[in-house]
């Protein structure tokens, strides 16, 4: 049965008020598509035929407007983590603006002016050794520095950080570069920082390699303890100690005695004088080199 055509019309038009309706919600014309169970093309003429119809910008589109940048070219000219300028643009730390794209994806903007004020009154971050302005709502630059703050589990409020920033302020500080280089520097540092790579690597599937790795790495880090052993061993006095590596396995007095037995017995070789000891040759040997 065919119906009217002014029935058609009013469908159409209900249909084309829902659409927009829809889409001005928020909803991309994909989602829209889907949950009214039309074709996207349908959907892209219906909000092209209604005239109160007006297109969200793309991100590739977008234009922040006058005085106005986007989060992330904000973030690049002021020196700031751009995750760490959204978060603090929600948390309203800062004032901005937030939009949504044709594609559902969020565009936060700021006004030039207005963030450049809302930073310059922020405290610097509540975690020490950091300047960065305290942009989570936390009193810290970050969520790393905001973690770190709750697991010390005291919060300074944002006077305290205002003083310790003014403190700071004009101090040198050591660099993260150079802390990290004198970190290779030290072998044992090294060593630890390898092994600790080499693990968190290892719990990767992807991995092959890191078995052997690991053991290198912890070889090396191995033989430094076992130096670092012994040469506080010999600095103790402990007997038989030596500077390096392994321990001898002998004792002083068993040292002397070789020593003395040699001199009695001038014609035994290495072997007896081991045997009569209860050392190896090769110990008595080195006994006997170092005489
Ligand atoms: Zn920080």
């Amino acid at each position: 049965m065919q119906r009217p055509y002014a029935q058609d019309m009013a469908d159409v038009a209900k249909r084309r008020a829902r659409v927009l309706t829809l889409y001005e919600a928020g909803r991309t014309q994909r989602e829209i598509a889907t949950e009214l169970e039309m074709p996207a093309s349908t959907v892209a003429l219906d909000l092209k035929s209604s005239p109160g119809y007006r297109a969200r910008s793309t991100l590739s589109s977008f234009a922040p407007g006058a005085g106005r940048l986007t989060a992330a070219a904000a973030a690049a000219r002021f020196g700031l983590k751009e995750s760490t300028l959204r978060a603090g643009i929600d948390a309203h730390v800062v004032r901005g603006r937030r939009f949504i794209a044709a594609d559902g994806r969020v565009i936060r903007t700021v006004d030039v002016v207005e963030l450049e004020a809302d930073l310059a009154n922020l405290p610097t971050c509540g975690y020490d050794g950091c300047d960065r302005k305290a942009l989570a709502p936390s009193g810290a630059c970050s969520g790393p520095h905001a973690r770190a703050l709750e697991m010390r589990g005291t919060k300074r409020s944002g006077e305290t950080c205002k003083r310790i920033s003014e403190g700071k302020r004009g101090k040198d500080r050591p660099d993260v570069a150079a802390r990290v280089s004198a970190m290779h520097a030290d072998p044992r540092a090294h060593a630890a920082w390898g092994v600790a790579l080499v693990t968190g690597r290892a719990a990767s599937p992807t991995s092959s390699a890191s078995a052997n790795s690991l053991r290198r790495w912890k070889g090396k880090l191995g033989g430094i303890d076992a130096k670092d052993k012994a040469a506080s061993a010999v600095a103790a006095g402990v007997d038989g100690a030596r500077p390096a590596g392994h321990p001898r396995g002998y004792t002083s007095k068993q040292e002397a005695t070789v020593i003395d037995l040699r001199r009695e017995h001038p014609a035994w070789g290495r072997a007896t004088l081991a045997r009569a000891t209860g050392l190896t040759e090769k110990q008595v040997r080195g006994i006997l080199a170092r005489k």
